[in-house]
């Protein structure tokens, strides 16, 4: 949804949606709420009231949802050297995120190690470090 900036001392933004019946306002103390149900006339109202943060305070009280922020993922890329035998499990573990914070991984088939490197742009680069031969 789209915010409009308000001048008002409480509330920085505020948006409507006619189809959802739904009011979004982020306060100018940072958090935002969803209003639900609310017709357009008393969009209009709130529009015109000469102090919005009242007008929701005598209106709006206790209507609202909290719309938490999306936390942003900002997850490195991984890489790791081509391998026949460890390659999909590590992807996989990879993949899950479970090796985010990891220095190291042991692929339990065949007990080899690799461990994790942070490269100067910020990606992983996982390398074995033993390398069991069978014969
Ligand atoms: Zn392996």
């Amino acid at each position: 949804m789209e915010l409009h900036p308000l001048t008002s001392t409480a509330i920085e933004a505020a948006g409507y949606s006619v189809d959802a019946r739904l009011l979004r306002i982020k306060f100018r103390e940072g958090k935002v709420y969803d209003y639900a149900d609310v017709s357009a006339e008393l969009y209009r109202r709130f529009l015109q009231s000469d102090s919005k943060g009242r007008f929701v305070r005598l209106n709006l009280a206790g209507r609202g949802t909290e719309v938490k922020p999306q936390p942003e993922v900002d997850r490195p890329l991984h890489f790791a050297e081509p391998d026949d035998c460890c390659g999909v499990s590590l992807f996989r573990a990879i993949a899950s995120g479970r090796l985010d914070a990891k220095e190291s991984w042991t692929h339990k088939k065949c007990g080899a190690e690799w461990r994790s490197t942070l490269r100067a742009d910020g990606t992983i680069l996982w390398t074995p470090v033993t390398i069991i031969k069978f014969l």
